[in-house]
């Protein structure tokens, strides 16, 4: 009992398009600009084709 850790694997969304980033892609996170508190996180194909992002928390949209 002791050696079960729940360890939820939580997949992180894509910030501009709202799918699942897969473990182990070329995507990048970072915290939001404006209000730090958010991580922004984009897929390899967002990047690539330079979508716009927005913070959920503080709106703040960027390149
Ligand atoms: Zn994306
Ligand atoms: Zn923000």
């Amino acid at each position: 009992m002791a050696l079960a850790t729940e360890k939820r694997l939580v997949m992180p969304l894509c910030s501009s398009c709202n799918k699942i980033i897969p473990p182990g892609s070329e995507a990048t996170k970072f915290p939001c600009p404006n209000c730090g508190d958010i991580i922004i996180r984009r897929c390899k194909r967002c990047r690539v084709f330079a979508r716009p992002y927005r913070c959920p928390k503080c709106g703040f949209t960027g390149p």
